[in-house]
This record gives structure tokens, C-alpha cells and sequence, in this order.
């Protein structure tokens, strides 16, 4: 397996909270005990400064999922962790080297072309499957005009780094912390080195009626916020202001002839519940079962592309309706957790507190990764010559 990927690593990322759902495809990485013992901000919940009675509410890991805590992470770091783990399984990974073009024989997608940075010299590489986790660059999706946008998630995202602040006690001091404002939301999120990642989301349309900075924008905001000003009342700002386009989107297909689709490259969903690295290392597993079974049995590709295509599909799908309808401030916590209790558990099987942690965890069996593995596990295999 070849590994492209532009930049070198450890690189700077957006998409520091993890959530539990990662766990299990760190297990498969046999990645676990690394990540574990690196040092990591442990992350036992999630604090909410949301809903009608503006009160602040948390939810345990443990109530809702299989896990008890997951990672606050600086990308950085814990991408190159995951990228010596490829090299270890024996991916052949390249940095430095764009992909500029995605080779295509009459539909069928074979292969890539890149060129390395500071160099025009353009090299061709031919596979049987390729696997677009391009994030928001998005190739394939550009190439073939795959993108539908979410005209109602189209928002803008501006945040910073803060040291100095006050933290929670106890099993809470992990927890990122979610405030809603009259015209966005804030978060928060601490890391193991006293350093918070602070930063405001609100719908683009508002941001550019603004008349002021981003940067005053942003102080303003955390000015006005209730717990996170309390939070950084003695603390200091120690890194630029930074922002970027939050627009959601999801492509009309997640798979073609030789080709599928993972993480922001095939879908991107709002922040707002931190699944964006669960969803890119779940549909990467899930592409990885997909495509060992087509090059098994090639003649089932179009089948087992629409498999992984339906799964991680009906994923996504959940966790947008579930965000659509939490964008609505003006409810109390009972509602939010009956909505989720309609996504993940129609027939109420567990309480809808529980419900709730377990879709914001990405733990609900019907949606993640463990349908995948019985998915491909559950195929009939034609025998060879049968
Ligand atoms: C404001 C904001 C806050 C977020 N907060 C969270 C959060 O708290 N928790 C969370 O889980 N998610 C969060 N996310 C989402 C998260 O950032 C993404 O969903 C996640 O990084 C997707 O992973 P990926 O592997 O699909 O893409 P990426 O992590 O973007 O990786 C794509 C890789 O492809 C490489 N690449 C791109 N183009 C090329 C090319 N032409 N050739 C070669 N290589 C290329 C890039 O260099 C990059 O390394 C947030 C997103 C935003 C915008």
C-alpha cells in the first residue's frame, strides 16, 4: 500500500477533541497502548452550556458508551503517531507529494499523479483501488462534481490558544465544554499541557454582516459567553487568530470503479459534536474491510462498494439530522436526548440519556464500524472455480 500525502509530518490540524468511537479502530491499529501512554488530555465527557434553561449539564463517557475516556489532541502529534503506525503495518508513505491529478481508463479510476514539492518533475502511480482521504481538498469529489453542499451548515469557524486558565475538577477537568451564544457557539478544549483551544462557530451569512475583525470578533464572543470568560478569566492568549470555512457538505457517492471515498474527502459535518476524526478512521477501516474483499473477489467490487457506501452513509446522515436539530437552542436537554433516542434507538431499548452519549460518542452499534467488520465478515464467499 502507497500512502501520498502532501505535507510533512508532524503538521498543524483543526480537530482536537476526539471522541470514544475512535477506540476501536486504534485497537485494529494495535495503537492503543501508544496513544494511551503518550501523555494525552483524557476526555471523560462533554460539559454543555445549551438548551432553554441556560444551565450547565454533563454527560459521562461511561453512561452511554463502552469506553470511559477518550483524547483531547494536538494533531500534530497524534497523526504522526498514526503515520508511524502505517509505516509499521507496512505502508510505503511518501510526504512531500501532492497528487495533482487522479488517472482515470473510461470510468474506472487507476491510479494517481503527484509531483513532489519544490520539483515540476510530475510521477505516475497505478493501483488497483484507489482511496481518496484527501479531506476537504476533496479530489475526487472535485473531479467528478460529487460535492453537495448543506446550505443551511454553512458557517465559519475562528479560534485560538490560551494558557493560564481555570480547569474543572476531577473527572470533569478533560471534558471539552460547549457554550451556545445568541449568534453562534463557543468551545473549549484543554490539553495536557495547560494550553486550551478556544474557538467560535456561527453561520457565515452572520460572520459577513459583522462589521468588525475576526480577531475582535472572537474576544468579543468569548467577552460574552457565560462559562468559558469565567473559564478564562486569568489566562492569556498565546497563539494567532485562526480561521477557516466550516461549510458542511456530503458527496453523492462514496464510491466508483477502483475508487472509494474516506473521511472529510467523502463527507464533512460541523464540528459540533467532535466527530469529525471518528468518521475519517471509521470509513477508512471500512474501506480498508471493503477493499480486501474486492481484491478477493473483484467481480463483487460494484456490491461491496455500495455496502461500505450504505454504512457509512447512514453514519453521517444520523449525525447531521441529530446536529440540525440540536442547532435549535431553545429546547430543553430531555428533547435533545429523545431526538438522538429517535436516531440511534426507535425502539427505546435503553433510556434516552443514554442514547444520547452514545450517538455524540460514536458508539451506537447501528451507525460505526462494528456493522462494517459484520458486514464483510457476514458475505458469502463464492469459492474459486465455484
Ligand atoms: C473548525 C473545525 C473544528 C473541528 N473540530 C473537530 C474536533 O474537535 N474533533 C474532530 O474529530 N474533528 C473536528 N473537525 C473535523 C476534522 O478536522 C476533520 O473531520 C478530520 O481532520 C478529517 O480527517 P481526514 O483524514 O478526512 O482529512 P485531513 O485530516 O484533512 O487529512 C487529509 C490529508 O490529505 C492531505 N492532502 C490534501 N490534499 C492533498 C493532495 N493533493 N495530495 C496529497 N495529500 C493531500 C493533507 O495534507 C492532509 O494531511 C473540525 C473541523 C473544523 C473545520
Amino acid at each position: 500500500m502507497v500512502v501520498i500525502e502532501k505535507e510533512r509530518f508532524p503538521r498543524y490540524h483543526i480537530g482536537e477533541s476526539l471522541i470514544p468511537g475512535v477506540h476501536p479502530i486504534l485497537a485494529k491499529l494495535e495503537a492503543s497502548g501508544e496513544v494511551d501512554s503518550a501523555g494525552l488530555c483524557r476526555k471523560y465527557g462533554v460539559t454543555l452550556l445549551w438548551g432553554r434553561t441556560r444551565e450547565l449539564w454533563s454527560v459521562d463517557f461511561s453512561e452511554g458508551s463502552d469506553y470511559d475516556y477518550i483524547y483531547q489532541v494536538k494533531r500534530a502529534e497524534f497523526d504522526n503517531l498514526l503515520m508511524r503506525r502505517a509505516r509499521l503495518h507496512g505502508a510505503h508513505v511518501i510526504e512531500d507529494a501532492n497528487v495533482t491529478d487522479v488517472l482515470f481508463e473510461g470510468d474506472r479510476c487507476v491510479g494517481v499523479r503527484y509531483t513532489m514539492n519544490g520539483s515540476d518533475q510530475v510521477t505516475e502511480i497505478r493501483a488497483r483501488m484507489v482511496v481518496d482521504a484527501s479531506g476537504q481538498s476533496r479530489l475526487l469529489a472535485r473531479r467528478l462534481k460529487l460535492v453537495e453542499w448543506h446550505d443551511d451548515l454553512k458557517n465559519v469557524a475562528i479560534w485560538t490558544y490560551f494558557q493560564g486558565h481555570l480547569t474543572y475538577g476531577g473527572r470533569k477537568a478533560g471534558n471539552i465544554l460547549v457554550e451556545n451564544m445568541s449568534d453562534g457557539w463557543l468551545w473549549f478544549i484543554p490539553f495536557s499541557d495547560n494550553t486550551v483551544s478556544v474557538g467560535f462557530v456561527a453561520a457565515a451569512a452572520v460572520v459577513s454582516k459583522m462589521s468588525m475583525s475576526l480577531h475582535d470578533l472572537l474576544e468579543k464572543e468569548i467577552a460574552e459567553s457565560l462559562e468559558v470568560s469565567r473559564l478564562l478569566a486569568p489566562a492569556r492568549r498565546v497563539g494567532g487568530i485562526r480561521t477557516t470555512r466550516d461549510w458542511s457538505y456530503t458527496c453523492r457517492r462514496f464510491g466508483g470503479p477502483g475508487y472509494l471515498l474516506v473521511g472529510d474527502a467523502a463527507a464533512f459535518i460541523d464540528p459540533l459534536f467532535s466527530t469529525g476524526v471518528a468518521l475519517a478512521m471509521n470509513s477508512g477501516s471500512g474501506a480498508a474491510e471493503a477493499i480486501s474483499a474486492i481484491l478477493a473477489e473483484p467481480a463483487r467490487e460494484a456490491e461491496l462498494i455500495g455496502l461500505y457506501e450504505d454504512t457509512h452513509r447512514s453514519f453521517v446522515d444520523s449525525i447531521i439530522a441529530f446536529i440540525r436539530y440540536f442547532y435549535d437552542p431553545d429546547k430543553d436537554k430531555e428533547f435533545y436526548w429523545a431526538e438522538a433516542q429517535s436516531i440511534v434507538d426507535p425502539g427505546k431499548e435503553r433510556s434516552a440519556r443514554e442514547d444520547f452519549i452514545s450517538l455524540i460518542s460514536g458508539m451506537s452499534p447501528t451507525l460505526t464500524g462494528v456493522s462494517f467488520e459484520k458486514m464483510f465478515e457476514k458475505r458469502e464467499v463464492t469459492p474459486i472455480g465455484g
